[in-house]
């Protein structure tokens, strides 16, 4: 039987921060384990639109990490610090102040540091100019700590640490799924059992770390856990992320942490697949509705759409939308708002009409209260000044449910309407860990050589979460997992 010095089960941005970072750390054998085949690798990873959001002080850091930016016109000026009291805030009000402190500081603190060990690792980096950027005058305005992602995107992102990984050394095995967890007597970590196409089989580790996704993929966990009509959401990315390494953790004892009936899901189009598309990867997520309305089957109103940057409301809108009728909802944009609305909204056709009228007779809704519903808005907004960029307090006056920013009047044609659904992206719910990423277990005690990272994480993130998150901390908390696992 092979002995590794660590085993990483999993292949996405964590597992495989933290191959590099246990080879960089003195692992000579690190093996990781991806359960897809090699054609479908790189878990949600590969899916994602490689944001990082990143706590900041200065331009010239993120200059650092974008150096071509600087020629980009409009660039340096749009730019604004993020201090590590910013991403702070943002987490806590994000997570209604349940964020676990610990490792809400683990992450702000090193995300910047991090980044940058990604690019000294080789991991490229652009403006994420099509994410969320809007362009006021001739500066590119930027919602804030998101402005780095992948040089392209997930796509890249993942391509780009399965080359590091290899450049370092790190073996890898598809078709491979971790099954269950080894223990020697005095309940240490020893390694894991894997099932691939020849069967199963027992491999030895000194350490093993966890880097295998949440439970998004798993229809029976999600209806277990999340409840009606969760069972039914669309998949955003990989169809391989089923909680196995949830399950094989919780069942050697390690603790569940964090928000385990809360997950983050976002308004995509209605027709998205059931599992996400590899070359349609995050395309499908529809984001500006800031800039408009959102009616569901009743006709009516059910969010402030414009409670805040789109960034800190979709990962708990698309959840809202679900538990619509039908699951579905329809975003509404006047012509105004055309140039507004993120390049991605070109991967499916509106509905499009030159009258509210004859728009909203082509949707599946009631037509008479959406008609009302419009009116009523149209009636309560218009007042202030428009600022795409930043929260304007430009709010409707006198509606039940306000729209608290960006609240102009749909009145110019044509008008224009996108069916959404809410499709989820990953399970908050996860392990407990200390701060070198280490499995606690139930008695409270480290689990010896059992590490997590990832969206296995749990505690961070609850009810709602700062776009860009997910992957700084499993960036962040896979480097931990791997040097710590090293070092046994
Ligand atoms: C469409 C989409 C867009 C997103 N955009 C962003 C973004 O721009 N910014 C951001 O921060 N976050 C984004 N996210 C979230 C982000 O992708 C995830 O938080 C992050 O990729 C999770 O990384 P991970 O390494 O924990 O898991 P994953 O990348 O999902 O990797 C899990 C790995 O484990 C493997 N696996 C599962 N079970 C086993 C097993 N039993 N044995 C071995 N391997 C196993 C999977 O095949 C996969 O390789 C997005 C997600 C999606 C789906």
């Amino acid at each position: 039987m092979t002995a590794y010095d660590v085993i990483v089960a999993g292949a996405g941005n964590a597992a495989l921060a933290a191959s590099v970072s246990a080879r960089m750390n003195g692992a000579n054998r690190v093996l990781v384990l991806e359960k897809a085949p090699e054609e479908l690798r790189g878990g949600n990873t590969h899916y994602s639109g490689g944001l990082l959001r990143i706590a900041f002080s200065e331009v010239d850091e993120i200059l650092r990490l974008v150096p071509k930016a600087r020629e980009l016109p409009g660039f340096v000026e749009g730019v604004e610090a993020y201090p590590r009291d910013l991403f702070w805030s943002d987490l806590r009000r994000m997570t209604s102040g349940r964020t676990d402190p610990e490792l809400g500081e683990i992450l702000i603190s090193n995300s910047f540091a991090t980044a940058c060990w990604m690019a000294d690792q080789g991991i490229r980096f652009e403006p994420a100019i099509s994410l969320g950027a809007v362009r006021v005058g001739n500066v590119i305005k930027w919602p804030k700590g998101a402005i780095v992602r992948a040089a392209n995107e997930g796509v890249g992102l993942s391509r780009m640490w399965f080359a590091t990984a290899q450049r370092h050394g790190v073996e890898i095995r598809y078709e491979t799924a971790a099954a269950r967890l080894r223990q020697d007597t005095r309940g240490r970590v020893i390694g894991v059992v894997v099932r691939d196409p020849a069967g199963v089989h027992e491999l030895d580790a000194r350490a093993v770390v966890l880097g295998c996704g949440g439970f998004e993929a798993n229809a029976a966990w999600r209806a277990q856990y999340l409840g009606r009509p969760w069972d039914h959401a669309k998949v955003r990315g990989t169809s391989y992320n089923q909680g196995d390494g949830l399950r094989m953790a919780l069942e050697i004892g390690a603790m569940p942490a964090g928000n385990w009936s809360g997950c983050h899901a976002t308004p995509i189009h209605a027709e998205a697949p059931p599992f996400g598309d590899r070359k349609l990867t995050d395309k499908t997520n529809r984001l500006s509705y800031p800039y408009g309305l959102m009616i569901n089957r009743l006709g009516q109103r059910f969010v402030d759409e414009g409670e805040d940057q789109a960034f800190f409301t979709y990962a708990k809108f698309g959840g809202i939308i679900l538990n619509q009728p039908g699951g579905v909802a329809y975003q509404i944009f006047d012509a105004k708002a055309r140039e507004l609305l993120e390049p991605r909204y070109s991967t499916s056709d509106p509905f499009a009409a030159n009258t509210l009228p004859e728009l909203v007779r082509q949707l599946d809704c009631d037509h008479e209260t959406a008609l009302r519903t419009i009116a009523d808005y149209n009636a309560a907004a218009g007042h202030g000044e428009f600022n795409p960029g930043d929260r304007d307090g430009m709010a409707t006056r006198g509606l039940a449910l306000p729209k608290s920013n960006w609240a102009r009047k749909l009145d110019t044609a044509p008008f224009l309407a996108w069916p959404v659904t809410g499709g989820i992206t990953f399970s908050f719910g996860g392990l407990k860990i200390n701060e070198h990423a280490q499995a606690i277990g139930t008695d409270w005690r480290p689990i010896e050589g059992l590490y997590v990272c990832g969206e296995m994480v749990g505690g961070l993130f609850h009810n709602n979460y700062p776009g860009g998150s997910g992957l700084m901390s499993g960036a962040v908390f896979g480097r931990i997992a791997g040097a710590n696992a090293a070092r046994g």
